[in-house]
């Protein structure tokens, strides 16, 4: 893509602000790239993510624009992920939707929920119902533990921690590229376009814009990380709750991500004992070998959220592009994102986005 200037600053060295400087290097530009934290992403959302890639099953909360987003980057992040210094690991084996019978309603209502979006987004792959012998089928550790379940197949994830740390490397591999670590910036510290100056400013720094952002808030989210290497499970399973979705999401190296509580807070304070103890008994109650599990990480997070909870490209004044509220979606939807950014920044408007239902700056 050819870019009508060569320099940028970016702010936030999380998902988006990684990706972007990764794909804006690649275009050619210079980049120097600020981050409030090190290198190891600690301060960021991303690290503590699931990266569950599930646009149909998020339909039960995300609105049709994110569904179509999220569709559009299950197909992108092979493409983003080959060029990378290092392997990702990245599936498609779909996601699988279970419950218990006290919560048959909710299920029931989540089926209509989903069936609907399929009617509205009919690119995506329709959604399949299961009895106990397809679910086993599917899952044979899980055996008949479950009488009916939902199949929706093509949904992805990735592996998080992997996908920052091989950014991270092939940034370092670039010499367009400057890292600037313990560097917390804002905006009215660079004046773009100006002598000495990078040509534009592109902030990505999530919660951390929020002084300059105020509509922004955080939405406080708890997971486990166990290592349970006797259990196997191929694809990420979700257990209907009452509360909020539960997911048990399997990573390589028998690592599982447990999660995630969503609490209208930006705390970020240890995860409290309730939630551990909700968490940790989803996944046993999905699968027994569990109970064996060792526990690796409790983490809390807050999604950097906006009052609509969709994702919003800005720009506060000329040459300042700022990318947030990417909420509870971020891996699911960076690669749409990303490729509207770009579009946007070469041409001064997206028809990605404008196809997506996403507002423009
Ligand atoms: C518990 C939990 C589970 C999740 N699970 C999923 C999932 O399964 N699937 C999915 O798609 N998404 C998931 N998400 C959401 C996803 O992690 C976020 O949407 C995504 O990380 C947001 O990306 P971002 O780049 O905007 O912000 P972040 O990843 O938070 O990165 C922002 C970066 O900016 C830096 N920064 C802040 N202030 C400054 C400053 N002044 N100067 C320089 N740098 C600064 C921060 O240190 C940070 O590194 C989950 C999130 C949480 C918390």
């Amino acid at each position: 893509m050819k870019l009508p200037f060569r320099s940028v600053a970016i702010l936030g060295a999380g998902l988006m602000g990684r990706l972007m400087a990764v794909t804006l290097a690649r275009a050619g530009c210079r980049v120097d790239l600020h981050e409030a934290g090190s290198a190891e992403a600690e301060g960021a959302a991303a690290r503590v993510a699931a990266a569950m890639l599930a646009p149909l099953a998020e339909s039960a909360v995300a609105p049709v624009p994110l569904v179509r987003m999220g569709h559009h980057a299950l197909s992108r992040w092979p493409e983003l992920l080959a060029p990378l210094a290092r392997p990702v690991f990245f599936q498609r084996e779909g996601t699988l939707v279970l419950w218990h019978r006290q919560d048959a309603n909710e299920a029931a209502r989540l089926a209509r929920v989903l069936a609907h979006t399929g009617t509205q987004v009919p690119e995506l792959a329709p959604m399949r119902t299961l009895d106990g012998a397809g679910i086993e089928a599917l899952e044979p550790s899980l055996g008949r533990r479950f009488t009916s379940g939902l199949f929706l197949p093509g949904e992805g994830q990735l592996d998080n921690r992997a996908l920052l740390a091989a950014l991270l490397a092939t940034l370092q591999a670039d010499d367009k590229v400057t890292l600037h670590w313990q560097s917390p910036r804002a905006p009215e510290d660079f004046a773009p376009g100006a002598p000495g100056q990078p040509d534009w400013l592109i902030d990505c720094r999530g919660l951390g814009a929020r002084p300059q952002w105020n509509a922004l808030r955080g939405v406080r989210g708890e997971v486990i990380r166990v290592h349970a290497p006797d259990v196997t499970l191929a694809r990420p399973t979700r257990l209907v709750h009452p509360r909020y979705p539960l997911y048990i999401a399997p990573k390589p190296e028998g690592l599982f991500v447990i999660g995630a509580t969503e609490i209208e807070s930006d705390d970020m304070s240890p995860a409290s004992v309730r939630s551990t103890l909700e968490l940790l008994s989803a996944a046993y109650a999905v699968h027994s070998g569990f109970a064996e599990a060792r526990i690796v990480e409790i983490a809390t997070q807050c999604r950097p959220t906006l009052p609509d909870n969709l994702p919003a490209l800005r720009q506060p004044r000329p040459r300042v592009l700022q990318i947030n509220g990417l909420y509870r979606h971020g891996f699911m939807i960076a690669p749409a994102l990303l490729d509207a950014a770009m579009e946007w920044l070469a041409q001064g408007r997206s028809p990605l986005a404008q196809g997506f239902g996403l507002e423009t700056p």
